[in-house]
């Protein structure tokens, strides 16, 4: 009965003299996180990968969250990303749908007061998602990003029709039907290809990749 009661009270929780929505006893979690969550080896690891510490010199000044088209968009702003990341929150950075959204505009990078290579970071994170399998589920640019690789890797080069085939089909295979009008209209005037073809000389490109991959190239943006 007295559990009961307790239930009862928490249901109907005022907030701000308001009642809240329901609000059960499950439903109830720590929001703060302490010290032995957090992954102090988080921040070594991104800065080893992303070839640069410089983002230790942050002075969290805002910039790049000011100057950054979608940051109204984002959970974390730029700024958060990186003050979390030297905090160790992995989790939370590694599963933002920030570093999906960031639009490699560069705007944060020019405007940074530090010369942190804010744009690089976010790329570095994408990989890293890929790389450990966390990203949101089911939302399309993690998916296409995965896919356009894949692609690339099969073909030597991308395949629009197969790209959106497969992202659809892993996002939301009901908008295969809503975009089917557009693409047949753009298969009738030869804009799409049904059959993708292989490049000659694939496997220098798989050569490339390797490389990079394995840090002997000078660029951090394969996904
Ligand atoms: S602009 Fe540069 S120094 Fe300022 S918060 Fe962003 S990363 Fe940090
Ligand atoms: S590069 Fe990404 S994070 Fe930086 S301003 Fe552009 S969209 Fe925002």
């Amino acid at each position: 009965m007295r559990d009961w009661l307790v239930q009862q009270r928490i249901k109907f929780k005022m907030v701000g003299g308001r009642k809240s929505h329901l609000v059960t006893n499950w439903e109830i979690q720590r929001k703060m996180k302490y010290e032995e969550e957090l992954d102090p080896q988080f921040a070594q690891d991104v800065v080893k990968k992303l070839g640069s510490d410089n983002l230790f010199g942050c002075i969290q000044c805002g910039t790049c969250s000011a100057t950054c088209p979608v940051s109204h968009h984002m959970d974390y702003s730029p700024r958060r990303i990186i003050a979390m990341t030297r905090a160790g929150f992995k989790d939370e950075v590694m599963r933002s749908f920030t570093i999906w959204l960031c639009a490699s505009c560069y705007s944060c990078t020019v405007g940074c007061p530090k010369e942190i290579k804010i744009t690089e970071l976010m790329y570095t994170l994408k990989q890293k998602a890929i790389e450990e399998k966390v990203y949101p589920s089911r939302f399309p640019i993690p998916v296409l990003a995965r896919e356009f690789a894949r692609t690339v890797r099969n073909f030597g080069r991308n395949h629009e029709g197969l790209l959106l085939l497969r992202m659809f089909l892993k996002t939301n295979p009901f908008k295969l039907f809503t975009m089917s009008g557009l693409g047949s209209k753009l298969f009738f005037k030869g804009r799409l290809e049904i059959m993708p073809h292989t490049i000659k000389g694939k496997q220098q490109l798989l050569n490339i990749l390797h490389a990079v991959e394995n840090g002997n190239g000078n660029g951090n943006h394969g996904q």
